[in-house]
């Protein structure tokens, strides 16, 4: 895996754990919102952090730290991350993935072979509006996919939408939510317009708390649960 960078200790990325944060570089996806340019377009990349590095500090931490989260950029389009996850998970972690659900196949893989403990996946618009929101052309099936496959699993997951004003209306919401019907966890995130992939889109804003509790409302109907993040 090529990693851009690495945030020692968190905790709030990992549910209820201490964690390390892992973080690959690259990404297909273009997401306006992106808050981690430099994980995402080749000419702003982050100086690559040596994997034998990360596994070291991780093997360090062995006994002080109870996870490893990998984010990203996009862990799953490294073609040796079932390796890299097995390393950490021989250390005894906990694993946790985040994912935009375009590989189904190494999802499938990954949770397959029980190096995931717990896997996070972006559902980041109704289908039909798929391209608009993550900036590029998706196949969609690719995201259905993986939605089935973190279903099926049996490994704890949630699904999680980034809403920005102007974006994604309202009734969106609940339709993303009708396509992970059934979902045990589902999130909505506001959107944090801090550094933005796309300079304009910082100009963005986000729903008030009475709009977030409107739209969590509607989307709760499709889910088990569904809480604002
Ligand atoms: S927000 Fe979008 S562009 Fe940024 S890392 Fe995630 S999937 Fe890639």
């Amino acid at each position: 895996v090529i990693i851009g960078g690495l945030r020692k200790a968190s905790l709030i990325d990992y549910p209820g754990k201490i964690s390390a944060v892992v973080f690959t570089r690259g990404c297909p996806l273009r997401c306006h919102y992106c808050h981690n340019p430099d994980l995402v377009l080749p000419e702003r990349f982050a100086k690559q952090i040596p994997d034998r590095e990360v596994l070291e500090f991780l093997r360090s931490r062995v006994g002080k730290l109870d996870a490893v989260v990998i984010t990203g950029g996009e862990p799953t389009i490294h073609r040796d991350l079932p390796d890299f996850l097995a390393a950490i998970k021989g250390m005894g972690y906990l694993v946790k993935l985040d994912t935009s659900g375009v590989n189904p196949e190494m999802v499938r893989k990954l949770l397959g072979s029980g190096v995931v403990d717990y896997i996070a996946m972006d559902v980041k618009a109704p289908f039909a509006r798929y391209d608009g929101v993550v900036g590029t052309h998706v196949n969609t099936d690719l995201v259905r996919r993986t939605i089935e496959v973190i279903m099926k699993s049996g490994i704890d997951y949630e699904f999680r939408t980034t809403v920005a004003k102007g974006q994604l209306a309202e009734d969106e919401v609940a339709a993303i939510a009708k396509s992970i019907k059934g979902a045990r966890r589902y999130f909505l995130q506001g959107f944090r317009n801090e550094v933005t992939l796309d300079p304009e889109f910082a100009v963005r804003g986000t729903y008030s708390d009475t709009e977030f509790e409107n739209m969590r409302g509607k989307a709760a109907e499709h889910v088990i649960k569904c809480e604002v993040r």
